[in-house]
């Protein structure tokens, strides 16, 4: 029988895995290590699990250059519920939690702080319809400010941070989902950091926290067991059953991108992706347009539109016919995306171009 083609995966999330993660699970799927069961079938508690468990504990600090006094956790619940956690762990009465707003997954997690204490809005860019990064240089901190929350990467929009702001003595708390591990950073900068699995870590079920141990070692005794950060701290992410696959497949990818080179290496890849794309619709002659402004471009989420709807569901719907999936906006902002995680091949990238150029010519 044919064997059938990878599709040109750009799906936003969940979304494309390392070919070689996923055959070096398939080949450990029925018998792990020699134990006579699969990785999903054996104890959390025992030796073989536990072993994976830390390894891609110190893989990620490894490759993220952790330093001294952070954690690793794995969390459940995906990045959403980390939007609660932060600030019913963090948002003490009487404090401000302070959230810069950059579109549509900084909107979410401001709304949900709102349900638990004080927050305020310090820099915003929703004037600009969220397409672009707003300036950080003149931030003003309020005098009771927890925290600053912000959103790495806008995965709807295509906008991403390129510069973190100093935020002194206030922890600066940053959702990555859809940017972690995409280059390297100074952790030093941060206080926490957080990213569900499912874009550039692995499959979904697993929220990866790295924080500041002073962050996470004491927690309300007002909130719930599950929902204190210092319960997952004191038991290494063991307390309760934790999503051991989900687990197991972040080790893997966290061993393909030690092999990749790590993350200067994933930068470079990234960046020439990135480029490919957004040479692509800058050389267009205003074909296509990208809908963020260029300085905060994501190298993660190419957002692009054509002159009309009409001719985005045409493009979106022969794009699928000639094998590459998930372009088609979020539904919030309509127009097109092609998300271009870590896994995403240059390969992939460079069929689109092409699939981008023969669209033009034919409909121009
Ligand atoms: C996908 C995404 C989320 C939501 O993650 P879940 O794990 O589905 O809760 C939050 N923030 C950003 C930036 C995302 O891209």
């Amino acid at each position: 029988m044919e064997q059938r083609q990878r599709a040109y995966n750009f799906n936003a999330g969940p979304a494309a895995l390392p070919l070689e993660v996923l055959e070096r699970a398939q080949s450990e799927f029925v018998e792990f290590a020699g134990t006579g069961m699969s990785i999903m079938e054996m104890s959390h508690r025992g030796g073989v699990y536990e072993g994976v468990h830390n390894e891609a504990k110190s893989l990620m600090k490894e490759l993220l250059n952790i330093p001294a006094g952070y954690d690793v956790l794995f969390m459940q619940g995906g990045a959403s519920t980390q939007f609660a956690m932060i600030p019913l762990n963090l948002l003490a009465p009487g404090k401000v939690g302070a959230y810069v707003n950059t579109g549509s997954w900084a909107t979410k997690a401001i709304q949900e702080a709102q349900l638990v204490g004080e927050i305020q809005v310090v820099a915003s860019s929703e004037a600009d319809k969220f397409m672009s990064i707003p300036s950080l240089s003149d931030l003003q901190l309020p005098e009771q400010a927890a925290y600053l929350h912000l959103t790495s990467n806008e995965t709807i929009e295509g906008t991403q941070f390129h510069a973190y702001p100093d935020t002194g003595n206030v922890p600066l708390i940053v959702d990555m989902s859809s940017d972690i591990l995409c280059r390297p950073i100074d952790v030093s900068q941060f206080g926490m950091i957080y990213a569900g699995a499912q874009k550039n870590l692995g499959p979904s079920g697993v929220t990866v926290v790295i924080a500041k141990e002073e962050l996470i070692a004491t927690s309300p005794k007002t909130i719930p067991t599950m929902m204190r950060y210092s319960t997952a701290y004191k038991n290494n992410s063991l307390y309760n059953t934790p999503p051991s696959f989900s687990i197991y497949m972040v080790k893997l990818v966290l061993e393909w991108i030690k092999e990749q080179g790590g993350l200067s290496a994933l930068q470079v890849a990234n960046e020439y992706k990135a480029q490919l794309l957004y040479n692509a619709i800058d050389n267009s002659d205003g074909f296509y347009r990208g809908c963020a402004e260029q300085n905060s471009r994501s190298i993660m989420n190419v957002t692009f539109r054509l002159a009309t709807e009409e001719l985005e569901k045409a493009f979106a719907a022969q794009a699928e016919q000639a094998g590459f999936i998930g372009l088609k906006g979020h539904r919030s902002v309509g127009g097109l995306r092609a998300s271009i995680y870590n896994a995403v091949p240059r390969s992939s990238c460079e069929a689109l171009v092409q699939f981008m150029e023969d669209f033009r010519l034919k409909n121009g």
